[in-house]
């Protein structure tokens, strides 16, 4: 039995002039191709209406236009979308549209499933399942636009959106495939984005760290911190935390010098485990006078686990020791609750339709059997 046929989008920009020679093609038709792939959100040859039919149907033997299919499309109140795509093997990923002041966020997945093991997400819970590939990278961001064509939230108009690799997966895990994506997205022949306009959300993975060093473009940092005390960052974050979070800063401080722009640190807030001052002043110690901002992000409750966001009050506690420390530190509160939008979520309660109670949770043998154990 043979596979799928590659995908048209993962084939490289400067591949597609050469490719359409062998088929007899003019190279300006390399040019008409890019169009319909990135600035024409194509997923059906027979659209591609100025490409001769025979092209179109030689080009339709040897690749698929489409790898993602829309399974579910959930709206939240405050106007997130969150999408299920079922990928051509029958695996699933997530993909979130995120109002924002003055923008629109697409968050996008890298992988399926997950290998770095973070206590407090779904997509973890599964371990990782595969790699997704530049194209179906790209074509996340294809449906997510076309969606807002279909349907443009309103006062849209053109303010555009950005590109976050804050979804399903560890970015700098899948870098050879992460970075075609991310070509693609700023090239003049793509999507013609800005890179100031494209982040990467990364738990600390030190290789993906130097390479993102390498890039030319130059695109937004995210670092997931989490904990500042080593145990507890190694509890929360079991594989990340192999690299002492101090050289993680290094390296985002040196990405922040390069740019310059200030690498974020990102903080989900546990009730707890993670929120109590003394860990805000150990982060506020590592963090000061570096070019850095915190986000703060209290938890978004899973279905199958009893860790829980702090109230109110404790955040804004953990906040000013922040801001007292002359750091800025930001509180985002994530959207869209109500639509599982905790990365991983859906798919999570989809994979199984009767949500585990704790203590029957894939993994769980390995965990604390409280909540509190995990400060001990
Ligand atoms: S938080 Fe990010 S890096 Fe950690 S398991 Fe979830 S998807 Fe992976």
């Amino acid at each position: 039995m043979t596979g799928p046929k590659p995908l048209m989008r993962d084939v490289p920009a400067n591949e597609l002039a050469p490719l359409l020679q062998r088929l007899g093609q003019p190279v300006y038709r390399a040019r008409q191709l890019a169009l319909w792939l990135h600035r024409a959100h194509a997923l059906d040859w027979e659209t591609l209406s100025d490409l001769p039919r025979d092209l179109r149907v030689r080009l339709a033997d040897l690749y698929d236009l489409q790898g993602l299919f829309p399974g579910e499309r959930l709206t939240a109140e405050d106007g997130t979308r969150k999408f299920l795509f079922r990928l051509r093997d029958g695996a699933a990923v997530e993909s979130v549209i995120i109002p924002m002041e003055n923008h629109l966020t697409f968050c996008l997945s890298s992988q399926v499933g997950c290998a770095m093991a973070c206590r407090f997400c779904a997509t973890a819970r599964g371990g990782l399942a595969r790699d997704l590939t530049a194209a179906e990278i790209q074509e996340q961001v294809v449906h997510l636009a076309r969606d807002l064509a279909a349907q443009p939230p309103p006062g849209f108009g053109a303010r555009g959106f950005n590109l976050v690799f804050m979804g399903m997966g560890e970015p700098l895990d899948n870098w050879e495939q992460v970075s075609a994506a991310l070509n693609v997205f700023t090239a003049p022949d793509g999507w013609g984005l800005s890179p100031r306009r494209v982040t990467i959300s990364t738990s600390g993975h030190r290789e993906g760290l130097l390479q993102l060093l390498r890039l030319p473009q130059a695109v937004g940092l995210t670092l997931s911190v989490n904990a500042a005390s080593p145990d507890l960052r190694r509890r929360l974050m079991p594989v990340s935390a192999r690299t002492p979070l101090p050289q993680l800063l290094e390296l985002a401080e040196k990405y922040a010098r390069r740019i310059q722009r200030k690498v974020t640190l990102g903080y989900v807030l546990i009730g707890g485990v993670n929120d109590n001052l003394s860990e805000a002043r150990a982060l506020a110690a590592l963090a000061a006078r570096r070019p850095f901002k915190i986000n703060l992000i209290p938890l978004n409750r899973l279905d199958d686990d009893r860790l829980s966001p702090p109230g109110a009050d404790q955040v804004l506690a953990f906040q000013r020791v922040l801001l007292e420390a002359g750091l800025q530190a930001y509180i985002r509160v994530s959207g869209g609750q109500e639509i599982a939008a905790a990365c991983g979520q859906l798919r999570q309660r989809r994979q199984s339709p009767t949500p585990s109670v704790a203590g029957s949770a894939p993994g769980e043998g390995d965990l604390p059997a409280k909540q509190g154990d995990l400060t001990d």
